[in-house]
């Protein structure tokens, strides 16, 4: 079954300085693009749908690297349901999980921890809420981990790690046990700055997050407790290539004071958004576009920045084919455009506008799962489904 998108306006293929598609028009088969051209080269016939955008643009859909999933569409921490189905109504097209430390009850042995990513990523293997891929089982970091145990979750196809909620006495403990997750092949994310909740350690500032050699410092900006001014520079300077996630429930002072840092020192490229949520901030579907829509309009990140920090970024940094449109990748995008009555005149202006761009339609998989979000105001130009 193929979806073609014709009358494509602005687009942004998911890269770091924003190239358009090479078209007006795309067709999604098999789950992948299959095709970028000219719109008057689409035979209608030949699909089962065809959404004409109208002028309105086209972007991939957002990858969000901190959601705290636990098991099902279901937060423990918020007691929402169907949460995930609605954050893709906000943009989201999938999901990454910040580990699975919000299960009630979650264990703290190493046979538990790994057992608990194992389970988590068997469940979400196959299972898509509302359309959304879930990429999840993160094995919490503990004392008593080795390099076998890292090895073996390889092997079950584990390969997220999460530093950060372990019963260690101080940042610096963690450092064996991460770099044995990293030398085994695991992704490596470690929590950053203040303590989250109570129990958990006081600060994990930048000289701990780069001793480990982690892959991502997760919620740079805080979580929700920022680091230091000093440390927003360190990281930033003497952080080599840690991605710098970005989240709409940090600290945004921090998280504009990064954004600053990451362009004087021309190191945009490890930008990433996320939201880390749900957490105690709350459930947030639109919390991609919100920060995105902050860092735009107030922190001067180009907005063709800020759409790859949220796609293409993300792809790269955790090797996955996906935040980027091109034949042969997957087809999650938004059809999208600036909100009625925004001063934007299209989704970027509305970006800049500081608005929150309206989704005329998501596609995830090559399926269409809404031609109208529940979640955003209507866009200037509405998708017609042909
Ligand atoms: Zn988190």
């Amino acid at each position: 079954m193929s979806v073609a998108v014709v009358n494509i306006g602005r687009s942004h293929s998911g890269d770091l300085v924003g190239t358009p598609l090479p078209g007006d028009a795309l067709v999604c088969d098999g789950g992948v693009i299959a095709w970028i051209g000219s719109s008057a080269d689409v035979a209608r016939g030949d699909h089962e749908s065809v959404l004409d955008a109208g002028g309105a643009g086209v972007i991939p859909g957002l990858i969000d690297s901190h959601v705290h999933v636990t098991f099902g569409d279901y937060t423990p921490r918020q007691q929402t349901v169907g949460y995930l189905e609605s954050y893709l109504h906000g943009g989201m097209t999938r999901a990454i999980t910040a580990s699975e430390v919000h299960t009630p009850g979650r264990p703290s042995d190493p046979a538990g921890v790994k057992a608990l990513a194992v389970a988590a990523q068997r469940c979400f293997a196959d299972f898509r809420p509302g359309g959304v891929t879930v990429h999840a089982g993160s094995v919490i970091l503990e004392p008593g981990l080795t390099r076998v145990d890292f090895e073996e979750l390889w092997e079950q196809g584990v390969w997220l790690a999460k530093a950060g909620f372990g019963a260690f006495d101080g940042p610096l403990d963690y450092v064996p046990v991460a770099q044995a997750a990293r030398a085994a092949g695991l992704l490596v994310t470690c929590h950053t700055g203040g303590g989250s909740i109570p129990g958990s350690l006081d600060r994990i500032d930048a000289g701990a997050v780069i001793a480990m050699g982690a892959h991502v410092s997760f919620h740079v900006n805080g979580g929700p407790t920022a680091m230091t001014p000093e440390d927003n520079e360190k990281i930033v300077v003497e952080g080599g290539e840690v991605a710098l996630q970005l989240a709409m429930a940090g600290n945004l002072r921090s998280a504009l004071d990064i954004c600053r840092l990451a362009r004087e020192h021309q190191r945009t490229d490890r930008l990433l958004i996320s939201t880390d949520t749900p957490t105690g901030t709350g459930v947030v579907p639109l919390g991609m576009f919100h920060l995105i829509a902050e860092l735009v309009s107030l922190g001067g990140l180009p907005v063709e920045l800020a759409i790859a920090a949220a796609t293409g970024s993300v792809g790269r940094v955790y090797g996955l084919d996906a935040g980027i449109l091109a034949p042969g990748r997957p087809a999650d995008l938004l059809i999208l455009d600036a909100p009625l009555g925004s001063a934007g005149e299209d989704w970027a202006g509305a970006l800049q506008a500081g608005d929150l761009p309206g989704i005329g339609a998501a596609l995830t998989a090559g399926h269409v799962r809404y031609t109208k979000s529940r979640n955003t105001p209507a866009p200037k130009r509405p998708v017609a489904v042909v």
